[in-house]
């Protein structure tokens, strides 16, 4: 069999393109497609011979696309209009248009592609983009599975919980129907509701819960003891990898003090923030805002692990500005490096920035993409 021709559409840093790879399915991505100019020149830095098109995918033409004569389509549609802080705008958020082009599109090919694989965040799930693309493939005769997956079911200590769909052109289907099944290929999965349900729900993450904040159970900071519960639990997982693995050698950066939390952000936001240490066995999922927003964004590490966290918060309320900026200085809390959130990811090593790239700009592209390790799986399910 000939390599299989891969069309990467909203390709961004090539997320995709890893997972691929890593799958060791023969195949060859025959074009990507994005329009963003900052990912696209990551993209081209790390891919210097894929041919990258850099338009939106609305601005295509149905020839264009007859013209690549691809077998598989990787995709990550824009997924601000399926996420809770995005006002769920589903399919009247113009973001969405260049999805249903797509499906408009996919039954007047010449030729199916025999895979698709879709990734999302959690909330596509129940989105009328979701019933759309899922009618547009009942139409054209494929099979196709849905999932739900976090990062924690390969043993990483990242929550990602992302929606992902992969589906088969006739003749051939897919068929893992069962969860015994899936949990062979994520071994970590944990069915909650004990179900044979293919959607796995990840009951170590549960991402960002809203915190009650008049809740009469709030601790030291503005924990709630069920956070607190699903933090220790998550943290005995032995099945899951500790932090320290993903971390780079302070030692050998000599400009790790540039992620150090800034005093300001340190006595504003301190009972706010998700710390963990190296020892840790999670992290909260990093999206784009990471570095600038707090609240929400992702984990901050405590890089100095000789001194307690509760005893830095025990009594901190009640310490004047100075003395409190002191005690939270003790424990060095700083961002996780975007070399750091690109191995949770799953980004090989090999994988760089150009060096015009922005700190910031590093994290917004980061926040955007995709679990590597997971998305080859699931390429190498569909395949196989
Ligand atoms: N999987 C990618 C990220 C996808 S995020 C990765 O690994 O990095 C969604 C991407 O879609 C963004 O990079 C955005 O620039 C791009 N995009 C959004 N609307 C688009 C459109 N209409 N045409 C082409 N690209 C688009």
């Amino acid at each position: 069999m000939g390599k299989l021709r891969v069309l990467e559409l909203y390709s961004g840093i090539g997320g995709m393109h890893y997972a691929l790879t890593e799958s060791s399915v023969h195949a060859e991505v025959v074009a990507a497609v994005d329009v963003n100019t900052t990912a696209n020149e990551i993209y081209k830095h790390n891919f210097p011979h894929t041919l990258l098109l850099p338009k939106t995918i609305e601005g295509m033409t149905l020839n264009d696309f007859n013209k690549l004569d691809f077998d598989m389509i990787l995709m990550s549609p824009p997924c601000q209009p399926f996420t809770r802080i995005g006002l769920q705008g589903d399919v009247s958020d113009p973001r969405t248009k260049s999805f249903l082009y797509i499906l408009d599109l996919l039954p007047r090919l010449n030729k199916l592609p025999r895979f698709i694989l879709l990734e999302n965040v959690k909330g596509f799930e129940t989105s009328s983009a979701r019933n759309s693309l899922i009618k547009t493939l009942k139409e054209c005769e494929y099979s196709f599975q849905e999932f739900m997956i976090s990062p924690t079911c390969l043993g990483i200590p990242n929550s990602r919980l992302r929606y992902f769909l992969i589906a088969k052109a006739p003749p051939g289907s897919l068929s893992f129907q069962t969860i015994s099944e899936i949990l062979q290929i994520f071994p970590t999965a944990h069915s909650s509701d004990g179900t044979d349900s293919p959607i796995i729900p990840d009951n170590h993450c549960s991402a960002l819960s809203s915190k009650t904040r008049d809740n009469k159970d709030v601790l030291y900071k503005l924990e709630t003891a069920q956070d607190l519960e699903r933090k220790k639990s998550q943290n005995s997982e032995e099945s899951v990898r500790k932090l320290q693995d993903f971390l780079e050698e302070e030692g050998q950066r000599t400009d790790m003090d540039h992620y150090l939390l800034p005093s300001k952000t340190l006595l504003r936001y301190a009972l706010l923030m998700d710390i963990v240490s190296p020892n840790c066995r999670r992290s909260v999922c990093f999206t784009k805002g990471y570095g600038h927003y707090v609240e929400g964004t992702g984990s901050v590490l405590q890089s100095c692990t000789d001194v307690e966290l509760e005893s830095v918060f025990k009594s901190l309320e009640v310490l004047p500005e100075e003395e409190k900026l002191k005690q939270l200085s003790r424990l060095k809390l700083r961002y996780f490096t975007p070399r750091e959130i690109a191995n949770l990811m799953g980004f090989p090593s090999h994988f760089t920035f150009p060096p015009r790239i922005s700190i910031k700009q590093q994290y917004r592209v980061l926040g955007n993409s995709l679990n590597v390790h997971v998305v080859a799986k699931l390429i190498s399910l569909m395949v196989s």
